[in-house]
């Protein structure tokens, strides 16, 4: 437990780094995304742009939060991480390996491309494979199984009900076609059986969950405490199960650029297009960020500052030693570095990168 003294450090650390952030670097932001709606140009952004919050939950159960703690957003691909762990949990390892693997694809998170030489998407992180470890999860009928999803989430965010909501889920729906795409082309190549529309909106239910930052810095935790919600002290997945998220997340969850940021930030972690990101620093903290302004890699622009903040500055990369901890121990904050690899890509790469702008809502 963390005596007063303690507290009133983390507290102070949490929010000079909400100040900090406030202003965002506007040269990185490439768009906003709405559902329904798509990908829409910064300049189009309203309040949304002023959206923020970074909430920190500790493996003892204390919650400090910033800003917009309580507002509800959609989970969106961080989703992902629940139906792989239930997947997981739900068939033998092996048999989950045959049919989407370990590896980061270096590409978008909508990107069709498999990896060929073992017939499987490449990781649960990008959409590909994540409509496969939907399609894992076991349970009598799309009902059922996404009531386990749904309670695996409410078990590691520990204060709910959580819930699907329903116009984020429609919207989701009308605008599935690359979703659709992928599912099909699977199908056909073998990758995946059974009804495609079934599991797409099983998927999409999934993405539509709302949470607040709060519950996303606990969901967090709960990874980073071995599977056991810090607060509630209930266990959602066997212990073996931190372990294996945990990887596929340092490598393959922050999309095409998850090579540069298990190097720079160096903790698990995982985003969605409506601005979350779940981090996790194993043993010791779960991080909740978010603000709906992405990047042209669809990872919030401010989530990914404070990211590299507290891992940097304050010390928690999972490969930093215990004495350079400024947050939860000892170690006094250095000073914010210079990104070794520039966080913005190159102009081409940008245009090439830039998200598609979706049809209008019809
Ligand atoms: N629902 C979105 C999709 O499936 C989620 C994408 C994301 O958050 N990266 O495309």
């Amino acid at each position: 437990m963390a005596g007063p003294a303690d507290s009133a450090r983390i507290s102070a650390r949490l929010n000079e780094l909400y100040e900090r952030h406030r202003l965002q670097d506007e040269t990185r932001l490439a768009s906003y995304y709405a559902s329904g709606r798509g990908y829409y140009p910064p300049a189009e952004a309203g309040e949304e742009s002023d959206r923020f919050a970074i909430c920190l939950a500790t493996v003892d159960g204390e919650i400090y939060t910033a800003g917009d703690h309580d507002v509800p957003f959609a989970l969106q691909s961080i989703s992902k991480v629940f139906a792989y762990a239930l997947a997981l949990a739900d068939n033998r390892l092996e048999d989950v390996l045959s049919r989407v693997g370990v590896e980061p694809s270096g590409d978008a998170f909508n990107s069709i491309v498999f990896d060929e030489r073992h017939h499987r998407p490449y990781n649960p992180m990008v959409n590909a494979g994540a409509l496969v470890t939907t399609d894992l999860v076991r349970g009598p009928s799309p009902a059922r199984k996404l009531e386990r999803i749904l309670g695996l989430m409410q078990v590691c965010a520990g204060d709910g009900p959580l819930e699907v909501d329903e116009r984020t889920f429609s919207r989701e729906m009308r605008s599935a076609d690359r979703n659709r795409a992928t599912a099909y082309l699977m199908r056909a190549e073998r990758m995946l059986d059974g009804d495609v529309e079934d599991l797409l909106s099983l998927y999409l239910h999934q993405c539509s969950v709302h949470v607040s930052c709060a519950q996303l810095a606990v969901m967090a935790a709960t990874f980073a405490n071995g599977c056991v919600n810090p607060v509630t002290g209930e266990r959602a997945l066997p212990r073996p199960m931190a372990r294996d998220v945990l990887s596929v997340m340092y490598t393959c969850g922050m999309y095409d650029a998850a090579g540069q940021w298990a190097y720079e930030v160096g903790v698990p972690a995982k985003s969605g297009v409506s601005g979350g990101i779940l981090a996790v620093v194993p043993g010791k903290l779960g991080i909740g960020v978010w603000s709906p302004g992405l990047d042209v890699y669809g990872n919030s622009v401010r989530g990914v500052d404070v990211c590299y903040e507290i891992a940097d500055r304050l010390g928690l990369h999972v490969f930093a030693g215990d004495d350079e901890d400024a947050m939860l121990g000892s170690g006094t904050p250095g000073k914010v570095r210079q990104a070794v690899t520039p966080r913005t890509p190159s102009a081409p790469l940008r245009e090439h990168r830039q998200p598609p702008v979706a049809r209008p809502e019809g």
